[in-house]
């Protein structure tokens, strides 16, 4: 499945969450590319100046990482902070279909974007300062539209939203009700 939403609407948490309680593997685009700028590998060199202004990385840049970090397809998927653009879905849905036949679920996460600058302004990363987070927020309103258009299509009944202005807890019980877990026992591991 995809998260979307605004940067600071808690889809890192909650995929966190998921990944370490239910079994799913988080691949979230924002922390491979920060690993690769720490690694100072090639990758991390041609997004750094993308990142620290708040654009978006290259679409192929993205893709071929993402494809590098897929696990084997019985695991099931948490993309985060992916796709941020059309070109993005239509690729990861051409790969799914490849890789198990099947194209993900999308989970909306609806925060104010005033609640969202806050938690960000909050967490200290070296790009959430006040410039730069108003620029993502903007360079994610140019794509959001599109982007649930494209997965809130009529016949295709596999777009969710859910209200991530609630504290955490609260979010994850909705998560856990629209994946049809609620009541599924978290593991502790
Ligand atoms: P995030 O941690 O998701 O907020 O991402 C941090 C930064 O990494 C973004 O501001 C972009 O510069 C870049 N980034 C992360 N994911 C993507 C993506 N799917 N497409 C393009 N750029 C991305």
């Amino acid at each position: 499945m995809v998260f979307l939403g605004a940067p600071g609407a808690g889809k890192g948490t909650q995929a966190r969450i998921l990944q370490e309680h239910y079994g799913y593997r988080q691949i979230s685009t924002g922390d491979l590319l920060r690993e690769n700028l720490r690694l100072g590998t090639h990758l991390g060199e041609d997004a750094d100046g993308y990142m620290s202004r708040g654009e978006l990385v290259p679409d192929r840049l993205i893709v071929d990482m993402v494809k590098g970090a897929l696990p084997e397809s019985s695991v099931p998927v948490i993309f985060d902070g992916f796709p941020r653009t059309i070109p993005q879905a239509r690729t990861l849905d051409t790969m799914l279909q490849e890789r198990e036949g099947a194209v993900p679920r999308a989970i909306c996460f609806r925060v104010d974007l005033s609640d969202a600058e806050k938690r960000m302004l909050g967490r200290g990363r070296d790009d959430d300062t006040r410039q730069t987070v108003a620029r993502r927020f903007a360079v994610f309103e140019e794509h959001r539209q599109s982007l649930e258009a494209y997965y809130n299509r009529a016949r295709d009944v596999r777009f969710f939203e859910i209200d991530a202005s609630q504290p955490v807890d609260r979010v994850t019980a909705q998560l856990l009700r629209v994946l049809g877990l609620d009541g599924v026992r978290p593991t502790t591991s």
